[in-house]
C-alpha cells in the first residue's frame, strides 16, 4: 500500500466481533503487492446497526466490504443485487460497490473450491461426507454439487437442519444429489472411501480434543479429511483421519482464497499464484500455523 493520501480507497470488514480477524493482513498485503492505493479496515457493527452501516459505507465511497458473523444472511436485504450463487446459498460475505448500491457475492464457496484445487483434492465423481449443516456446510454442499460430486452425505446433530440443506441443494441440482443423516447414523453410509469435509464448529480452539464423531470405524471410511477449522492447525478430526491412514488439511487456505476472490472482485484483477502463496506464508506466520 502507498501511504494514505487524498486518493486512497477504503475497503473493510463488517461483523461482530471483528477484533481477531486476519482479513486486514490479507487485503493490505495484496494492496501492496498489486500497487493499489487501498486500505482495508475492520468495522465493528453493533446489533441493529447493519442497515445504517451499509448506507453509511456507501455514502463514504467505500468500494468493497466483507461481511462476517452474524450478518451473512441479514445483509442480503441491503444489497441492490445478489449474485446467483450467493442467493442459492442464502449468504453474502462480500459486497461490491456498483452505481446503484452494493452487489452481494459469496466467496466462501469458490474460496473452498480454489483451496481444495490448490491441494489437488478432486471433487468431481467423488463420494463426499459433510459434517455439519450450518452456513459453512451449506456453502460446501453447494460447491460439491456444482463441482460434480458423485454423491454427498450431510451428517448433522440436528437432522432437520441437514434435511433443509439437502432439500435446498437438491432443488438446484436434482433429487438425491445430497442425502441427510444424523451423526450417529454414519454406519448407514455405503461401504466405500470418502472425502470428508468437517464443517461443524466442534474442535475449534480451545476445545481442541473434541470431534463430532470419535469412532474409528467412521474414520476408516475416509481417504481425505478437510477441516474448515484452522485454529488449531491440527484438529482432533484431522488426527483421527490420519490415524486411519487418510490425508488431512486445515481450513486456512479457504480463508486465504475467500479473501483473494473478494479482492479480485473489488479491483477487477487476477491475483497470481505466487502472490497468493506469499500472503499465505504471512498468514501462517501471523497465526503461528505450520
Ligand atoms: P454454524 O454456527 O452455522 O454451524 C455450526 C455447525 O456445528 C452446525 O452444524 C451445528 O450442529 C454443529 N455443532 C455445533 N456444536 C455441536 C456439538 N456440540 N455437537 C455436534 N454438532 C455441533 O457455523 P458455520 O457453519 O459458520 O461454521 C462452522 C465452522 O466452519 C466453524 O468452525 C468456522 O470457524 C469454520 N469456517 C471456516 C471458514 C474458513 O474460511 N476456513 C469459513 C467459514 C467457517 P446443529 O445444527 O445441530 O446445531
Amino acid at each position: 500500500m502507498e501511504s494514505i493520501n487524498g486518493k486512497t480507497k477504503v475497503c473493510g470488514l463488517i461483523g461482530n466481533p471483528v477484533e481477531h480477524t486476519v482479513s486486514p493482513m490479507i487485503h493490505n498485503t495484496l494492496a501492496g503487492m498489486t500497487e493499489k492505493n487501498l486500505v482495508y479496515t475492520p468495522f465493528f457493527v453493533k446489533e441493529g446497526y447493519l442497515c445504517d452501516a451499509i448506507k453509511g459505507a456507501y455514502a463514504l465511497d467505500v468500494v468493497g466490504l466483507n461481511i462476517t458473523v452474524p450478518y451473512k444472511s441479514e445483509v442480503l436485504q441491503y444489497a441492490v443485487e445478489v449474485d446467483k450463487l450467493a442467493a442459492q446459498i442464502g449468504a453474502v460475505n462480500t459486497l461490491v460497490r456498483t452505481v446503484d448500491g452494493y452487489k452481494g457475492y459469496n466467496t466462501d464457496m469458490p474460496g473452498l473450491y480454489r483451496a481444495m484445487s490448490s491441494e489437488n483434492i478432486k471433487i468431481k465423481n467423488e463420494s463426499i461426507i459433510i459434517l455439519g449443516a450450518g452456513g459453512a456446510a451449506r456453502a460446501a454442499a453447494f460447491m460439491c454439487a456444482e463441482a460434480g460430486a458423485a454423491c454427498i452425505y450431510i451428517l448433522n446433530r440436528t437432522i432437520e437442519k441437514a434435511k433443509t440443506v439437502a432439500k435446498e441443494v437438491n432443488n438446484c441440482y436434482g433429487e438425491n444429489t445430497v442425502r441427510s443423516l444424523l451423526l450417529s447414523e454414519y454406519e448407514a453410509l455405503p461401504n466405500r472411501k470418502y472425502l470428508a469435509i468437517q464443517a461443524t464448529s466442534v474442535g475449534l480452539f480451545p476445545h481442541v480434543n473434541d470431534a463430532v464423531i470419535l469412532d474409528k470405524e467412521f474414520y476408516d471410511k475416509i481417504h481425505t479429511g478437510y477441516d474448515l477449522i484452522y485454529r488449531p492447525a491440527k484438529t482432533k478430526f484431522m488426527s483421527l483421519v490420519e490415524r486411519s491412514g487418510g490425508k488431512v488439511y486445515h481450513g486456512l487456505k479457504m480463508l486465504l482464497y475467500q479473501g483473494i476472490i473478494a479482492y479480485e472482485l473489488w479491483n477487477d484483477i487476477s491475483v497470481t499464484q505466487d502472490m497468493a502463496l506469499h500472503v499465505y506464508e504471512r498468514m501462517k506466520e501471523e497465526m503461528d500455523v505450520r
